[in-house]
């Protein structure tokens, strides 16, 4: 398939900040814009008032548009963190697919939209040499705060083409689970939990830190369950993706 893609610049960025021992850009971060109409997501990320932005928007139809250089800081992540860093804006490159959201009248993907953004996941990974474990959504990176792209992104067929990981097999737990197992797992993975190190009260209200995140994970590896509750299938599921960053990891 022949990309589309039209320059359409936003204002809204600035210069990468150095992240010590990574390369400048490690990630990939998948958004949804979370407005009912595409034209008013790429006005609104273009618009210097709201100090929002993305590197990418992908229309309903599969149009992509240019807002930010790759080279540059995009400001779509906010507060964050993910595996010990802060600014995923400085490592990565921010996608945001058009797509009304969960507040809006949240519905599939069109296939025309997901092919779009595997064509264009692949280019930029392989531009960066980004890793399949490196690709996020912005729910595993603001738990809580953020829940796009959402339960219906399709991330298992993105998998299939290398973008981001999804678990092959199951792994064998004992038949109950084990919330300080996973929460240890969910770290290790990357994910902000109340026992990661130095984590700050400005990423997670540690009130409902631990549904939070387990939702987040929910959304992305187990999408017909989004509960935040730890039963023994989301226990499971989340023993074996921790297998997987640990050997995408080395
Ligand atoms: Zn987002």
């Amino acid at each position: 398939m022949a990309l589309s893609i039209i320059p359409h610049p936003s204002p809204n960025f600035g210069p990468r900040k150095p992240v010590a021992g990574k390369p400048r850009v490690s990630h990939l971060v998948m958004h949804y814009t979370g407005m009912t109409s595409c034209e008013q997501a790429v006005q609104r990320l273009s618009d210097p008032k709201h100090e929002v932005s993305a590197h990418y928007v992908i229309d309903e139809d599969g149009t992509v548009y240019n807002l930010v250089d790759e080279r540059m800081r995009a400001w779509h992540a906010g507060v964050c963190f993910w595996h010990g860093l802060r600014d995923l804006n400085s490592t990565s490159v921010g996608i945001e697919i058009c797509n009304p959201g969960h507040e809006y009248g949240y519905r599939a993907f069109p296939s025309a939209q997901i092919d779009a953004v595997i064509e264009l996941a692949g280019t930029i990974m392989d531009r960066h040499s980004i890793a399949p474990c490196d690709v996020l959504g912005h729910s595993d990176i603001a738990p809580g705060r953020k829940t796009d792209p959402g339960e219906l992104f399709p991330w298992q067929q993105l998998s299939e083409h290398g973008i981001g990981l999804w678990p092959e097999d199951t792994v064998t737990l004992p038949g109950h689970a084990d919330m300080t197992g996973a929460l240890r797992r969910l770290s290790e993975i990357g994910y902000a939990v109340p026992m990661t190190p130095e984590l700050g009260s400005d990423i997670l209200n540690p009130a409902s830190a631990v549904t939070d995140v387990i939702a987040a994970f929910q959304g992305r590896y187990r999408q017909a369950q989004v509960d935040g509750g730890l039963d023994n299938e989301t226990a499971t599921r989340i023993a074996a993706v921790a297998v997987q960053f640990a050997e995408a990891r080395g």
